[in-house]
């Protein structure tokens, strides 16, 4: 429900604008979609006195947390991809699951992620492969239902046939029609992008033409490009042998990189290819759980901000997270630098907070009205209920978001205006009901698979 205005008083407000202030006894106004006000309580409560009031003692507000890199498909798996190596990991568990899975359960998945997203303070998430044989109509209606920002990145492939100009133009036209057809539906809740695939190993196609196709429409229509790039140790070095150069020449020189293209991972890349992600304006994002968990390698993060890169945060997702939690992403993205740079200001929790929320927004170029909690942008608000015991004292409280919050710490999450956690309930919403379902196909799906878990210990 959006309500016409609400005013939310007494709380602390960490407001990432330009100055990054943070207010105490603060209040923020929402008129329907947007914010119409930040400033402090008794200066607001008297100007709005006829708005609606929720109080907000011991919260803080912090901007909708953005999952720029998150397989929202993959939650009904969480746990199989344990203990993998990242080929087995996307021959034997992933590509089974989106041939194999009946779109009912893709819906249930990401049904499940996403609610777990909203109650863990992620108001807007990127998922990178949004299978061709998904349910979009169901899909997209419980976006709309729950009310989460998604980009659903429409998995292409330069599959047989893309070889040609008339043929790369019907490969990429056939993926358009699908991404026109859900753009923007849900009252703007979904983006469609092209979620793209680059060579990564033996046998995978590379048809220049189709690249250069995907890029020609990614302009016409204003929408972004997602892909997984320079990821693993093998991935870079199969560009490398099979092209004769680093990948992000390769993706340069296919059209893959610009202001509108979002990379994944991005591990092993080089100074020279930093200065080409710099120079040509493409985003990055990073995923350290992710990274850490399956060994893939370590992003050099700080080399990366220090050249001008813009990079956001995601989880990747249930199979190698293996949970939904952009609290502890940015506790992990401090971490891991900190313990590889041997140095515990190599990685701030300022910058992380800034990755989570304004990184994300530029990623996704909606800088200008997410990101961040100012007058005029979208009321996209988690309030962190910072009045428990690991929270508490509060003597900075970026410091108690980054390293001490986790996802049982939200407590109501505004989207663009609308309450969709209250108090940690989800209105209108059966999530037993999902639970229950998510629980009783998992076992189901195990078997569908094939898939063994890896746990050494017997269960009976
Ligand atoms: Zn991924």
């Amino acid at each position: 429900m959006i309500t016409a205005m609400l005013l939310i008083d007494q709380l602390t407000v960490v407001t990432m604008d330009k100055q990054r202030r943070i207010l105490t006894d603060a209040a923020i106004v929402i008129d329907r979609k947007i914010i119409a006000a930040v400033g402090k309580s008794a200066e607001l409560t008297t100007k709005y006195a006829h708005a609606d009031r929720l109080d907000g003692h011991g919260m803080v507000a912090i901007p909708g947390l953005i999952d720029a890199h998150c397989h929202a498909d993959q939650s009904l798996l969480r746990g199989l991809g344990d203990k993998m190596h990242w080929i087995p990991f996307l021959d034997d568990v992933v590509e089974p699951w989106l041939v194999k899975r009946d779109p009912a359960d893709g819906v249930l998945a990401n049904t499940l992620a996403m609610i777990e997203m909203l109650r863990g303070g992620t108001t807007c998430f990127v998922s990178p492969n949004v299978d061709p044989r998904d349910d979009y109509e169901s899909l997209t209606a419980v976006i709309g239902q729950l009310g989460i920002r998604a980009v659903l990145g429409r998995f292409i492939v330069p599959a047989e046939g893309s070889d040609t100009s008339g043929k790369a133009q019907q490969a990429v036209g056939a993926a358009v029609k699908v991404m026109q057809q859900w753009h923007a539906s849900q009252h703007g809740l979904v983006s469609m992008w092209f979620g793209l695939m680059v060579p990564r190993a033996a046998g995978d196609t590379v048809h220049p033409l189709f690249y250069r196709e995907v890029a020609i429409e990614s302009a016409r229509m204003g929408v972004g490009i997602v892909y997984h790039f320079c990821s693993e140790p093998e991935d870079a070095e199969y560009i490398v042998n099979e092209f004769g150069m680093r990948p992000a020449e390769w993706s340069r020189d296919h059209h893959a990189l610009g202001k509108n293209v979002l990379l994944i991972n991005g591990c092993q890349v080089t100074p020279h290819e930093i200065g080409i992600l710099a120079s040509t304006g493409t985003h990055l994002v990073h995923s350290p759980v992710a990274n850490m968990k399956m060994a893939t390698g370590i992003l050099p993060l700080p080399d990366l901000l220090a050249a001008g890169v813009n990079v956001a945060l995601g989880t990747d997702g249930a199979l190698n997270n293996n949970s939904y939690d952009m609290f502890a992403e940015m506790k992990t993205a401090c971490l891991l630098q900190n313990a590889v740079r041997k140095s515990a200001s190599a990685m701030t929790a300022e910058t992380a907070l800034e990755m989570a929320t304004l990184g994300g927004a530029r990623a996704i170029h909606r800088e200008h009205e997410l990101g961040s909690i100012e007058p005029g942008k979208l009321a996209d608000i988690v309030l962190v209920d910072m009045n428990r015991t690991h929270t508490l004292p509060i003597h900075d409280v970026v410091s108690n978001l980054v390293f001490c919050t986790n996802n049982s710490n939200v407590h109501t999450v505004f989207v663009g205006g609308r309450k969709v956690v209250d108090a940690g309930t989800m209105p209108g919403v059966d999530v037993a009901d999902v639970l229950q379902r998510a629980s009783a196909r998992s076992a189901v799906i195990r078997q569908q698979l094939g898939v063994e878990t890896a746990g050494a210990w017997p269960v009976s």
